[in-house]
């Protein structure tokens, strides 16, 4: 009997309990939406809002932001969908009203984050579609670059009469640091004692400890405005740096270096190559220009000096691939900045007018060497050629298969070309 009327008192305190608990949980559901309303309102729309101001700006800025946009939008979206399903046995009114608000909020997020993602799978995965090597921007930049080298436009308040002195040799360096830092570079000294190297580092994409150089010496001899001699390299290495900024694919590093005291039995880029060494660069690769701003012949042929291992056939079928129909041709030409490499033990080659087929500059060391007399479209043609061939080169496998030819046939390129070389130029 007591048994029985306990359990009775139990059931009864139990259906009274679970009675309160109903109502209380429909009180608290009716308020609950009304959170949850509010809530899942605020969600969406704070998503929103941070999404569209994240996603106008990370189209220019790139690709992690995007990746996380889209993350975060699948979350307050699994989100807004389970609160509702909660909230449908006790309010269809707001559960319509909360429905309809994240289906809006939803759609116009998917269809942001779908043109963001397009854009972003076009840029990163096809590392084949090379920015075209002659970009609109390249003839006015060269001519402002080399105006001011030559003197034809002044430098902060100095026009540069030669690039010998050591104050105008430190204006023109200063000139080329502060260009390279307006691109975004980061620009270095190397400063070995009686002059100082420029360089600047473009990081490879991809994990890589390798390097390829490319450089041109930017002081000239006494007496000149030095503007075939060599302030068209200098011209073709900072054009490069500034045309490397859009290849998005790079697979290894590439060095931008303006050479000091070339005209002085190549100090410079002698001390550069030693000091790279001491350092333990990996750099598979040294590219160099000098003298290229005069073409009377109209051919637009560039020579190829001494080209170590299979870079001579390196710059033929990148040329082809790019559809760059000028002329290569390969001399045994020196004294000048790859020579320096060379003797120090890397592959390199040299890049020049037609010094050793004689359609070269008549005014080679001397006075009349100005800004007159540079043939603009032809350093635009060979700067062409540089771009391609360096873009082409940070495709994916491309330097490290050159550099596995290379290395195995360096030594007999060096014998080939062992010197004498023609004078310093
Ligand atoms: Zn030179």
């Amino acid at each position: 009997m007591n048994t029985k009327r306990v359990i009775v008192y139990i059931l009864i305190f139990i259906a009274l309990f679970i009675l309160a608990c109903s109502n209380e949980s429909v009180n608290n559901s009716a308020n609950g939406s009304g959170d949850a309303d509010s809530d899942s309102d605020g969600d969406s729309d704070g998503d929103t809002d941070s999404d569209s101001d994240t996603d106008s700006d990370g189209d220019s800025d790139g690709d992690t932001d995007s990746d996380s946009d889209t993350d975060s939008d699948g979350d307050s979206d699994g989100d807004t969908d389970s609160d509702s399903d909660t909230d449908s046995d006790t309010d269809s009114d707001s559960d319509t009203d909360t429905d309809s608000d994240t289906d809006t909020d939803s759609d116009s997020d998917t269809e942001s984050d779908t043109a963001t993602d397009t854009a972003t799978d076009s840029d990163t995965d096809n590392c084949d579609d090379l920015p075209d090597p002659d970009p609109p921007w390249l003839a006015d930049f060269q001519k402002e670059i080399m105006a001011k080298l030559t003197g034809e436009e002044a430098i902060n308040g100095v026009n540069l009469s030669d690039r010998y002195s050591s104050a105008n040799r430190e204006t023109a360096r200063k000139f080329l640091a502060d260009s390279l830092e307006e691109l975004g570079y980061d620009p270095q000294y190397h400063d070995y004692g009686s002059g100082k190297n420029v360089y600047a580092i473009l990081e490879a994409t991809e994990d890589s400890d390798a390097y390829i150089l490319f450089g041109g010496h930017y002081d000239g001899v006494s007496g000149t405005t030095a503007a075939n001699d060599n302030a068209s390299g200098t011209v073709i290495t900072l054009s490069l740096a500034r045309y490397l900024l859009d290849v998005n694919c790079r697979s290894v590093n590439v060095m931008i270096a303006f050479f000091d005291e070339e005209e002085r039995g190549l100090l410079g880029s002698d001390a550069m190559a030693k000091w790279l060494k001491t350092e333990n660069y990996n750099v598979i690769s040294v590219h160099t220009v000098d003298m290229m701003a005069w073409d009377s012949d109209e051919d637009r042929t560039v020579e190829i000096e001494q080209p170590d291992g299979d870079l001579l056939n390196f710059y033929m079928d990148a040329a082809a691939v790019g559809g760059l129909t000028m002329p290569l041709v390969e001399t045994s030409s020196g004294g000048t900045d790859h020579v320096a490499f060379r003797k120090n033990g890397y592959t390199a080659v040299g890049l020049c007018e037609e010094w050793a087929g004689g359609d070269t500059t008549p005014h080679y060391h001397s006075s009349s060497d100005t800004y007159d007399t540079v043939h603009f479209e032809y350093m635009k043609s060979t700067t062409t050629l540089v771009n391609y061939v360096f873009a082409y080169q940070l495709q994916p496998g491309k330097a490290a298969e050159l550099m596995a030819e290379n290395m195995t046939y360096q030594t007999e390129a060096q014998q080939v070309h062992q010197g004498p070389y023609p004078n310093v130029r």
